[in-house]
């Protein structure tokens, strides 16, 4: 089974005609005249759980997929930007409210068509007032765990506020390990 020859049939890079190739064991889109590979479709993104006066924050999706459904908020990490960047940015931009990343607690793989891979971070929260995003909210608000289990929330959310709760730290971010490239951040069990 195959995923990654890639819906592309012209080289991104130069515009010549893509041709299939079998590299590292698989048959991939290849460029015949720059050499482009086409690896496979990958998206990354990400969630947070983020507790205030023991209420969680929850987002109601105001479009498919999930409309109406009350979930962590969350989004895509945008290329060169850090996961937890990310997380602090969707968060403010979705509620209002602003925060940062504690631990990573979650993460759901989803190896599809283009591989989906979502990361979910426990939040501390920063201040900041409600406010929805209105294209993407369509209400909000700070649930006490008895108000949440009244709310449509799909299981994944569910089980992202049930981990949220675990008295294991998850995977905190380590800034003392020297990596290769200075883009890079750790994160690791303490
Ligand atoms: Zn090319």
């Amino acid at each position: 089974m195959s995923h990654s020859t890639g819906p592309y049939l012209f080289c991104p890079l130069c515009g010549n005609p893509l041709q299939k190739s079998i590299i590292d064991d698989q048959l991939r889109s290849t460029c015949p005249n720059c050499f482009y590979v086409h690896w496979g479709n990958f998206s990354l993104g990400v969630g947070g759980v983020l507790w205030h006066n023991d209420k969680v924050l929850l987002v109601q999706r105001g479009h498919n997929p999930g409309k109406g459904m009350w979930t962590i908020p969350g989004g895509y990490v945008d290329q060169g930007e850090s996961i937890g960047k990310a997380i602090s940015r969707e968060i403010q931009e979705e509620t209002g409210i602003n925060s940062k990343p504690l631990a990573i607690i979650g993460l759901r793989d989803q190896p599809a068509e283009k591989h989906d891979t979502y990361i979910i971070f426990l939040m501390q929260f920063q201040g900041g007032n409600l406010q929805a995003q209105p294209e993407e909210v369509s209400d909000l608000g700070f649930f006490t765990l008895n108000e949440c289990s009244a709310l449509p929330i799909p299981s994944l959310t569910l089980s992202a506020l049930k981990a949220s709760q675990s008295v294991s730290q998850g995977l905190g971010l380590n800034s003392d390990v020297k990596l290769s490239s200075t883009l890079s951040t750790l994160y690791h069990i303490h």
